[in-house]
């Protein structure tokens, strides 16, 4: 037996696509560090604990969230299970010298779906905007439309069987310490010259 296997936590923390200073001056390494290496460190961590000796121990992370969803006893492994999920699947939405002309399929379904490619951003930056307290701005395709949802909290279109192509984090950690209570110049910061437009091409169903 691999004792390595034995002895390594269910979930594992996945390295940032990109070092911790690769998405200046839009957010800071600073920033990034507190929120990838406290905050999403913490919420894997602690699902870890709560779930050791539990039927959730043996599950992949997707699996944890939705067999948690809607579970009045197990709501803290819900919150930290999909915490854990939004944080990687965000980090994946951002890359350095991101924002820009999405790819053709993309763009293509952005424009059937919102009229064009700065409408789709509009409607996201109102969706981050307008979340009241923490949450998160998706992208999101449900069969042949694309659509903008927000989520509070740890809560993630996930559960809701459609297809996540993008996230935007609007939870307070995400952007106080660089913006203060600017989340609007944030989130268009983020939007214009992170947004990673291949990775949401990439999570397009295919027909
Ligand atoms: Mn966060």
């Amino acid at each position: 037996m691999n004792s390595t296997t034995v002895s390594s936590p269910p979930i594992t923390l996945p390295a940032l696509p990109y070092d911790q200073n690769a998405l200046q001056p839009v957010i800071s390494a600073n920033l990034l560090g507190f929120h990838y290496g406290k905050h999403h460190k913490t919420y894997v961590d602690t699902l870890n604990k709560l779930i050791a000796g539990t039927e959730f121990a043996d599950m992949p992370l997707e699996q944890i969230i939705k067999a948690a969803a809607g579970q009045s006893d197990h709501v803290a492994i819900f919150n930290n299970a999909a915490q854990a999920w939004n944080h990687t699947f965000y980090w994946r939405s951002l890359k350095p010298k991101g924002g820009g002309e999405p790819p053709a399929a993309l763009k293509r379904l952005m424009e059937s779906s919102f009229g064009s490619v700065e409408a789709c951003k509009k409607e996201l930056s109102t969706a981050a905007v307008g979340q009241f307290g923490s949450g998160w701005a998706w992208l999101i395709q449900d069969g042949e439309k694309l659509k903008v949802v927000k989520t509070g909290n740890a809560n993630t279109p996930l559960t809701q069987g459609v297809r996540v192509l993008l996230t935007i984090d609007v939870w307070e950690h995400a952007y106080y310490l660089d913006y203060q209570n600017r989340r609007a110049d944030h989130v268009n910061a983020v939007l214009d010259k992170l947004a990673n437009w291949e990775f949401a091409a990439e999570n397009l169903g295919r027909k």
